[in-house]
């Protein structure tokens, strides 16, 4: 089976056809400025040529059968007939309490997407024109959401409860989800699948990239997760906070008069590593700087490693112990520095990096040393493979 995976945003959409047969990459690409006026970059894995150029995009449906007609095309396609495609899958944001596992498109499920509008404002109204515009280009095939808030469905109260009045869990489902699931999920279960699917794996994932989270899980179930009600909250990014005293809020507004979305505008777009350094939120940028002597470059890369050392220190607590200690995303597969950074230090835990092993980039390893009892390893992450499992998986028990 062939499966079609949807990242619908706002003004874009990225895709990836995925051939479940051997898992591989058939083609990828990104329409961008849907809404606006319209590019589309396809590239197919079958050695033919890439397409890249302007087309007119004025909903994602336009960008959908563009895409569409690119797969099937004589010159930079890869499948004859759209037949070939048996189901879409798609990330969709927030699945609030209701799904707390991926499922087939339907009324019901529509519905609950539609419901976590006020929890997803920017992303779950895009996920759903995505689905439409599918439905409308391709009647009769499977369409399957894939909810990034699911992996942290199987928290306890205790994790996912904030210690606030207990009529706001109730009446308005506030509560920490957690985000990039699919990617935690993905990651977790890898590692459950190297240790001989051992369910009582104690793992601590670090998907570190511009936005970043750390997760603890037991057998590839979710124990706790560092993002909350939303990915505001946990270590600092490339232009997130992260973790913050609540009462700074208040301080700044008033000192100088913002209003609430002008404050969490700089808590989301200006704060993090770039607020820190003054310098960019891409880490490549801030490794440049530091190494030419930017102070605030190094506090901003101090920072970032300190706060994830912190919160896998946290979560060792939570598991009473951990067993594999996993680095994946931007960040995590490609910078040896900062995973040096993160470990030095966690040698008490059992934590001890192999520094010859660590001079990896983007691809799996183990780069603990061979008497670390914790075993360490960067695992690429692959949310879209994890989307088009979940979607096979769903369209073969119908
Ligand atoms: P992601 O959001 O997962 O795509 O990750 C993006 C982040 O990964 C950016 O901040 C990049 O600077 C960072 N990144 C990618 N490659 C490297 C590298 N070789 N060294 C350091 N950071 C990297």
């Amino acid at each position: 089976m062939k499966i079609l995976v949807i990242n619908a945003g706002s003004s874009s959409l990225k895709y990836q056809l995925i051939d479940m047969e051997n898992e591989s990459l058939l083609a990828k690409g990104l329409c961008e400025r849907i809404g606006i006026d319209g590019r589309l970059t396809h590239k197919p894995q079958n050695g033919k040529a890439s397409f890249e150029q302007d087309m007119p995009f004025p909903t994602h449906k336009e960008a959908i059968e563009a895409v569409l007609d690119k797969l099937v095309s004589a010159e930079y396609g890869v499948v004859d007939s759209m037949q070939e495609i048996g189901a879409v899958g798609h990330r969709v944001l927030h699945g609030g309490i209701k799904f707390t596992k991926s499922c087939l498109v339907d009324d019901a499920c529509e519905a609950a997407i539609k419901e976590c509008f006020p929890l997803g404002p920017l992303h779950n109204p895009a996920n759903l024109m995505g689905i439409k515009a599918c439905q409308a280009v391709m009647p009769g095939t499977p369409q399957v959401a894939v909810f990034d808030t699911s992996f942290g469905m199987d928290m306890a109260p205790k994790a996912y409860m904030y210690a606030l009045p207990y009529e706001y869990y109730e009446k308005d489902s506030l509560r920490r989800y957690g985000f990039h699931g699919t990617s935690h999920r993905f990651v977790s279960a890898r590692a459950v699948e190297m240790f001989g699917n051992d369910e009582n794996l104690r793992v601590i994932n670090c998907h570190l990239g511009n936005g970043s989270s750390v997760s603890a899980s037991i057998g590839g179930k979710c124990v706790d997760t560092s993002m909350g009600l939303t990915p505001l909250a946990g270590v600092p990014m490339g232009t997130r906070s992260g973790d913050c005293d609540p009462a700074i809020l208040q301080f700044i507004m008033n000192k100088y008069g913002y209003s609430v979305d002008e404050m969490l505008t700089i808590m989301n777009k200006k704060s993090g590593v770039l607020g820190l350094s003054g310098v960019s939120s891409d880490f490549r940028d801030l490794e440049s700087a530091y190494k030419e002597g930017n102070e605030r470059a190094g506090l901003a890369l101090d920072k970032f490693a300190y706060e994830v050392k912190k919160y896998v220190g946290s979560y060792i607590a939570a598991l009473g112990g951990v067993d594999v200690l996993t680095f994946t995303a931007g960040v995590g597969e490609n910078s040896s520095t900062m995973r040096a950074r993160i470990c030095d230090g966690l040698e008490c835990f059992g934590i001890k990096m192999s520094s010859e092993r660590n001079d990896v980039h983007g691809e799996e390893a183990l780069i603990s040393a061979d008497d670390s009892k914790v075993k360490v390893y960067v695992i690429p992450t692959n949310e879209e493979l994890m989307i088009a499992r979940d979607t096979k998986a769903i369209v073969d028990a119908l």
